[in-house]
């Protein structure tokens, strides 16, 4: 870990709870990273949720260099920002035009109706929401509450059942299952192994450099993509792993110094 330059995380379940704030020992653990390496966030997320859970919170505690070190990866790698004069500002963003988004919320009505699935009655904001580079269906709605959608579709059946008839519908674009309650539907291509392509590219470190923690590394979870990069993976269990082994870590480096 010690030779890496780039520290790539996950954000949900890998350096906090599904939609919820980083807390205050995350925020001091990423900080104290952030003095000796660089780090970038790639998340299904989209900006706006991104700065909801970070980057009104992690940015205050660090200084212009360790800003200039962090590099925020929304809905999968499909845009890029970094820290410039005082704003987040995009390096790319792969935006969808709004003929793709009305075809892709018409496919998803279809895909849904055939999957004879009961869908939940009471919607929690909105039910495919336009996150501009991402369209995510999620099943409750996009505000539903934590303890709700935990019960929804724990074994992902339902969703896959969705999922496959709508990447027969769609097949022009990338759509995985994520989160707990959600399908992501992407341009072509973008997925968590673009983004660290991207990665290499604007950031220009090698991907020999590069280290990736994230929660769902199996075959049909939303970070499987990365480990066909080739770059080192570490599978954590929740945000709690994930600052045990960035704390030893941290432990040793600083102790080297
Ligand atoms: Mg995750």
């Amino acid at each position: 870990m010690k030779n890496k330059e780039l520290f790539i995380f996950d954000l949900d379940d890998t350096l906090t709870e599904s939609k919820v704030v980083i807390d205050d020992e995350m925020v001091d653990i990423l900080a104290g990273l952030l003095s000796h390496k660089q780090v970038a966030i790639i998340s299904g997320a989209w900006l706006p949720q991104l700065k909801l859970q970070v980057l009104e919170k992690l940015p205050q505690r660090l200084d212009d260099i360790r800003k200039s070190r962090l590099h925020i990866f929304p809905t999968s790698g499909a845009a890029f920002y970094r820290f410039e004069n005082g704003d987040w500002c995009p390096v790319y963003e792969l935006r969808f035009t709004d003929e793709e988004k009305s075809e892709i919320v018409e496919k998803f009505s279809d895909a849904i109706s055939k999957s004879e699935i009961e869908m939940p009655g009471q919607i929690y904001g909105e039910r495919l929401q336009d996150r501009d580079t991402q369209l995510t269906f999620s099943a409750l709605g996009s505000e539903a509450p934590l303890e709700l959608k935990k019960t929804w579709d724990p074994d992902r059946q339902k969703r896959t059942k969705v999922h496959s008839i709508v990447k027969e519908l769609l097949p022009q674009f990338d759509i995985a299952i994520a989160g707990k309650t959600s399908i992501d539907v992407l341009r072509k291509g973008v997925d968590k192994a673009f983004g660290v392509e991207m990665m290499e590219k604007h950031i220009g470190i090698l991907k020999s450099e590069m280290i990736f923690f994230g929660d769902a590394l199996f075959e049909t979870g939303n970070d499987f993509p990365v480990v066909k990069t080739g770059i080192e993976c570490v599978e954590v269990k929740d945000h709690e792993h994930t600052k045990r082994i960035l704390k030893d870590f941290l432990q040793n480096i600083d102790g080297d110094i």
